[in-house]
């Protein structure tokens, strides 16, 4: 399990470390305004992923596998969910240091109850592009509200069109038809395009890059396939099931040939390719082959309110315990700043000599 860095000492202990002096101190200090939140490698904050439950309906083999996450897993008590209006006051505040892009994840963000209404709250904080990722099994009959709530984007998982396949990845013998259908159901809410996120797998799905391809190339949405990664430490991860992204997009080229496109901005994690014939875009994210820490503004808040700094982080930051400890947003602000500029992460460059995965934190518990 990562490591948790309490904050609440702040007021009353002396720090016992010298990161925990620096957070102490820059909580104190009177707001920095104006001077811009870079970290160690002048990396800004932009994004801030916000898991908002760590249960799911699926039990993705390369995520949330069923033999570790069966019926007696310990998922976290409603009373250790940061509420909306918790959630809200977060957001806010990484608002306020420059965040520009909220996601909402999970587990599956859409089995918290009246989504909706947080979804209203994060859009009431100003030009924010909000957006959620979904596996779309409850996409269909939800789609509409969360567009009128002001959800901007959506994205979905789907790793095969073949049901056999699809239904061995998710475990849960979920149909493809239904996601499929979810998907249309979010298009005619309104969003579009809607991305495609699908994790490849050697040996599982790598057959089903060119089905995916085919049936999306047409659609206006946006498929981006995965290399399977090395998050948490259930997923029993080897680096000979990852299909590299240049073997992705060859797979691809051979049957629809492609012209690179550049990104459309700074941070972009999907490198982006089009269909030469209609110039359709699909991606690619190269997380493991191609790092791209290098230019990383994203932030992650757990559904518990422990702040992350990097996806393979194995440690986090306790940000709830200064919400339900009276620390005002001044306060707040300050320590996470303090914690950004603070930051080094750069995991993916440096896969081979890392931390043991079993302190790692776990995708389903932190998303995407
Ligand atoms: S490994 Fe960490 S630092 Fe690198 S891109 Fe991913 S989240 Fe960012």
């Amino acid at each position: 399990m990562a490591t948790v860095i309490p904050l609440t000492d702040l007021r009353a202990a002396p720090p016992a470390t010298a990161r925990e002096a620096f957070i102490r101190d820059a909580t104190r200090a009177p707001r920095a305004d104006g001077v811009a939140l870079v970290d160690t490698r002048n990396r800004p904050l932009h994004d801030l992923r916000i898991s908002v439950t760590d249960r799911c309906n699926f039990r993705c083999v390369y995520c949330m596998p069923k033999d570790v996450y069966g019926r007696d897993f310990p998922f976290l008590p409603h009373a250790a969910l940061l509420t909306f209006e918790e959630i809200t006051r977060v957001a806010r505040i990484f608002v306020g240091h420059g965040v520009r892009k909220i996601r909402l994840t999970g587990g599956e963000p859409l089995l918290r109850k009246n989504l909706e209404r947080l979804i209203h709250m994060l859009a009431s904080l100003g030009d924010i592009d909000l957006t959620l990722t979904t596996n779309g099994a409850l996409l269909g009959r939800k789609a509409r509200a969360l567009r009128d709530a002001g959800l901007r984007r959506v994205t979905v998982s789907l790793d095969a069109l073949d049901d056999p396949t699809f239904r061995a990845m998710n475990d849960v013998d979920f149909p493809v038809r239904r996601v499929l259908d979810g998907i249309d159901a979010a298009h005619a809410a309104g969003f579009s395009p809607i991305k495609i996120n699908a994790v490849v797998k050697r040996g599982l799905n790598e057959h089903a890059i060119v089905p995916l391809a085919r049936h999306f190339r047409g659609s206006g949405h946006i498929v981006r396939f995965i290399e399977y990664m090395d998050v948490g430490h259930t997923n029993g991860w080897r680096m000979n099931d990852v299909v590299p992204a240049a073997e992705i997009v060859e797979t691809i080229d051979r049957a629809f040939p492609l012209d690179p496109i550049e990104p459309n901005y700074a941070g972009e994690v999907a490198q982006r390719w089009r269909y030469r014939d209609n110039h359709q875009e699909v991606g690619v994210i190269a997380s493991v082959t191609q790092a791209f820490c290098r230019d990383c503004t994203r932030a992650r808040l757990s559904t518990d309110g422990k702040l992350y700094t990097c996806l393979f982080a194995d440690a986090g930051y306790d940000v709830r315990m200064l919400l339900r400890d009276g620390f005002d947003d001044a306060e707040i602000g300050n320590a996470i700043a303090a914690i950004w500029r603070l930051r080094a992460d750069r995991y993916s460059e440096i896969r081979a000599a890392n931390t043991p995965r079993e302190k790692r934190i776990e995708m389903s518990y932190i998303g995407g």
